[in-house]
């Protein structure tokens, strides 16, 4: 006997606006999240059901059970009857037909409906009606101790559900449990999970996209050498000074932490290894066109800047008044609002070489969602 997943990649999408499928929520998109689900849940194989548009995606699949791929039908029935007939399946062998836009449904639902529709034929994932019901038409409210709401996955034996759906030619059924308790017999419910909602609407798709979020940290930290015939540049703004930071770049210590904080929590390396300082194209370079350059990789790795906090530790000058500036200037090079960025000077008291006047550090913290 084989557990044959059953994995419906139909849907059009059209009330996104967008293959809600294929495009990536968090890290992983609701493709890869449901095929995985049910390939680490107890299917021994997959057969997805695709369209033209999703098929690429569902073949570029890296999964540790077999995969077997048809068009999707013209309603969902239609799909689910094609993937039933492409799986070649034997009596015996278990279906778990499953939404593939209900990509967060808990791992112990699809075990339960699984094993129910061993023991019982049939195992349909459900949840209790949680909100009062009410017949518009007859003004009554619904017995909503009765009352269930399907979710997937529905697990059946493989040659009765072939059956229901053969049985019920161009009937269509919302799903397949409708289709059991009219060709075959009463249906078994499983407790579902309420993280197995289907992404139907932009709300449920933001909702879902705000669960994924894994916030991540990085610091950094630098130090340069204050010497004569300088300019003092902090934060991409000059600051009046008698001396002025010596480095191949123009010495930016506040922006170089920050860099080095940004690409620390997105594991980029650091600012040494990307603009190398042997590299003669980064001699007295702004560092605000490196820290754009380092926000233009955040973003190709889909990463967005939540929040950063830097300290520049220096006895001399006042730092204070020039804040304002620099904040401005680290929003709009990482495209963010000032509010998202934080700036403070601290002096060591005379101490160390940074108290001695030697040098001006900086460390920096990034929050990368
Ligand atoms: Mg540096």
């Amino acid at each position: 006997m084989s557990v044959i997943g059953v994995l419906l990649c139909g849907g059009s999408s059209q009330r996104m606006g967008f293959n809600k499928l294929t495009t990536p929520l968090g890290e992983f998109t609701a493709l890869e999240r449901s095929a995985s689900l049910l390939a680490h849940t107890g299917c021994d194989r997959l057969v997805i059901a695709v369209t033209a548009e999703t098929r690429p995606a569902a073949e570029a699949l890296h999964l540790p059970v077999p995969v077997t791929l048809c068009d999707r039908g013209s309603t969902r029935g239609q799909s689910v009857l094609n993937a039933l007939r492409a799986a070649q399946g034997q009596p015996g062998d278990i279906a778990v037909i499953h939404d593939a836009a209900r990509c967060f449904q808990s791992p112990d639902a699809v075990r339960a409906a699984i094993d129910s529709a061993k023991e019982n034929g049939s195992g349909v994932a459900s949840l209790p009606m949680t909100d009062s019901v009410f017949d518009t038409d007859t003004q009554q409210p619904l017995d909503r101790s009765r009352l269930v709401r399907t979710q997937t996955p529905q697990a059946f034996r493989y040659e009765e559900i072939l059956a229901a759906y053969e049985q019920a030619g161009d009937q269509n059924a919302t799903d397949d449990a409708a289709l059991y308790a009219r060709f075959i017999g009463p249906v078994t419910f499983t407790p579902g999970c309420s993280t197995g909602y289907k992404l139907t609407t932009v709300e449920d798709w933001n909702f879902a996209g705000a669960s994924c979020i894994r916030p991540r940290t990085g610091t950094g930290f630098d130090t340069h050498v204050l010497g004569e015939g300088r300019k003092l540049i902090l934060g991409g703004v000059e600051i009046p000074f008698e001396k002025g930071l010596i480095a191949h770049s123009d010495g930016d210590v506040l922006l170089h932490a920050l860099m080095d904080a940004l690409l620390g929590a997105a594991s980029l390396g650091d600012i040494g290894h990307l603009f190398p300082d042997k590299d003669p194209q980064y001699e007295s370079i702004s560092s605000r066109i490196l820290l754009r350059e380092v926000a233009r990789r955040l973003r190709e790795q889909r990463f967005t800047v939540a929040h950063v906090d830097v300290t520049v530790i220096a006895q001399r000058p006042k730092l204070a008044p020039y804040f304002p500036q620099a904040i401005q200037n680290i929003a709009e090079d990482l495209g963010i609002q000032p509010d998202q960025v934080s700036l403070k000077a601290t002096t060591t008291e005379g101490m160390n070489d940074e108290g001695r006047g030697l040098c001006i550090s900086a460390q920096a913290i990034a929050n990368l969602i």
